[in-house]
């Protein structure tokens, strides 16, 4: 977490005077700092912010469902207001900067705006709480999902940042039959065999997922695979089980496989 994105995260709970995210309505924080929410057609974007000093324009796409969605994106919007408007006046944000946060390319103003909305909507310390001692599983996610309000891509992806040391995982996201991004816990040691924009490997689940067309759901979504579905194994390593769980999310064709050691 860049300590920029934590600091303005901090500054708007404590000029608002909350101490978590369902304190006050997220609008109404948004008001409450000189920005005006509309909700119309917006075509090649999901949401836009105009800004100067003082102020802003957030102008969000009607059609983003569901609430939790709506949430993320106006909580990044937001982050652009309070980290960015006195460096540049507006910013035009997709599925690639909202959804895409481990993306190599992604710009630094992005990266910290994904950061601002996911401390400002899961706290850490709350949301360590939430998942103190708790190995990954698809319940663990969706507690999480449904406790602060946000999509099981954010809680994810919120997960793998703020559990290292607990359970090392490895997160790896496919759109469109090919693999664009990953990220691990700093304790995963295996060696990935990723390498962007080819299909994901045959005996994965994000592969069953865009090949055959295949649906996981609830304890589904967990499916027991071998090491050698996604990582290197050495001449005489001995196979070993592990486990990838597969959430696709199909308005945006991509999949998210979170994957660690049994
Ligand atoms: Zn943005």
């Amino acid at each position: 977490m860049s300590s920029k994105a934590l600091a303005a995260v901090s500054k708007v709970y404590a000029e608002c005077g909350i101490t978590s995210p369902f304190e006050i309505p997220l609008e109404t924080i948004i008001s409450s700092r000189n920005i005006i929410i509309r909700e119309e057609v917006l075509e090649g974007a999901e949401a836009r912010i105009l800004m100067n000093e003082n102020s802003g324009i957030i102008t969000i796409d009607n059609r983003i469902y569901p609430s939790t969605k709506k949430r993320f994106i106006l909580a990044h919007e937001l982050g652009h207001f309070e980290l960015h408007r006195n460096l540049i006046r507006g910013f035009n944000d997709t599925d690639e900067t909202i959804n895409h946060w481990y993306q190599y390319n992604l710009k630094s103003e992005e990266i910290e705006a994904n950061e601002f909305a996911a401390e400002f909507l899961m706290p850490a310390e709350l949301f360590r709480n939430e998942c103190k001692g708790k190995i990954f599983d698809h319940r663990v996610i969706e507690h999480l999902s449904n406790y602060f309000k946000v999509s099981k891509t954010a809680a994810i992806l919120k997960f793998v940042k703020e559990n290292n040391g607990n359970h090392p995982i490895f997160v790896v996201c496919c759109q469109n039959n090919v693999m664009k991004w990953f990220k691990k816990s700093d304790d995963f040691y295996h060696y990935s065999l990723f390498s962007r924009n080819l299909p994901p490997p045959s005996g994965s689940v994000a592969f069953d997922i865009f090949d055959k067309g295949s649906a996981y759901y609830g304890e589904e979504q967990t499916q027991q695979i071998w090491k050698s579905d996604w990582f290197e194994t050495k001449d005489n390593e001995k196979d070993t089980i592990f486990f990838e769980y597969c959430l696709y999310v199909k308005s945006y064709n991509y999949t998210l496989s979170v994957i660690w050691e049994k």
